[in-house]
């Protein structure tokens, strides 16, 4: 992992509505490593009226998923940019195994892999309701949700068009059949880890800090391992040399 030399490459998983985007940001501002949400810049795209924003907003109105050429290429520029040098936190991507693949490649282009992937579980009947009653303030950009963080009567509200019921569900459909693959990919690296989504966001976040001090320490050790093996071998090879 490459968080004892300073650096950490995550991917959170997780069903839409499951806190992603919060525990990502939230760790993120934690650890000095930009969140990069692939959502966050689809909307951007469309907000600005870009090509490919145009693209994606029915696309993201259905709840479909965006094409993966598209995303990819968004994601490859994106970690090029230099604030991605001490690690990233992808927030949403990926979300099909064709996209997986494609960040792995991009990785090992540069030399990198990722040090974990960790998804953040919840029911679904919880993942409705989170994402059916959240509620956006349109001039602060302050997100609520109208039973568990009900906003100020002077907030104005918007309800996102993919957070309406009908497009929640087909979004979370979306995720068993094309992102859920991506829990046993991977398993397989060994890098999956799952997190409780349950409770407040400071559960939530603690229990994710908590992983992550978990890594560090358990790749510190095999750090140290690696390197006493290597301080061995050297002395080793200098004895045989001499
Ligand atoms: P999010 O904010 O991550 O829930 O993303 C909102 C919408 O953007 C999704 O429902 C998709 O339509 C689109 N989108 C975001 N990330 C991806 C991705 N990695 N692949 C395909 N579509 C995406």
């Amino acid at each position: 992992m490459g968080q004892a030399g300073g650096c950490l490459r995550l991917v959170l998983l997780g069903a839409p509505a499951s806190g992603k985007g919060t525990q990502g940001q939230r760790l993120a501002d934690t650890l000095g490593i930009p969140k990069v949400s692939t959502g966050d810049m689809l909307r951007a795209a469309r907000d600005a009226g870009t090509e490919l924003g145009k693209l994606a907003d029915g696309i993201m109105a259905a709840g479909k998923l965006v094409p993966d050429d598209l995303v990819i290429r968004l994601v490859d520029e994106r970690l090029a940019l230099p604030d991605t040098a001490r690690g990233f936190i992808l927030d949403g991507f990926p979300r099909t195994l064709p996209q997986a693949e494609a960040l792995d490649a991009l990785l090992e282009r540069r030399g990198m892999s990722l040090d974990a992937a960790i998804c953040i579980d919840l029911p679904r009947e919880l993942l409705m309701e989170r994402a059916t009653l959240r509620r956006t303030d349109v001039r602060t950009g302050q997100i609520y949700h109208l039973k568990y963080n009900p906003p100020p009567d002077s907030a104005e509200l918007v309800h996102r068009d993919d957070d309406k019921e009908e497009t929640v569900r087909k979004r979370l459909d979306a995720y068993d059949t094309m992102t859920a693959p991506l829990l046993p990919y991977y398993q397989g690296k060994n890098i999956l880890r799952h997190v409780d989504g349950v409770g407040s966001p400071a559960d939530v976040s603690a229990r994710i800090t908590r992983l992550i001090a978990e890594l560090s320490a358990a790749e510190g050790s095999a750090a140290a391992r690696q390197a006493g093996r290597d301080t061995a071998q050297k002395v080793k090879g200098g004895a045989d040399g001499g």
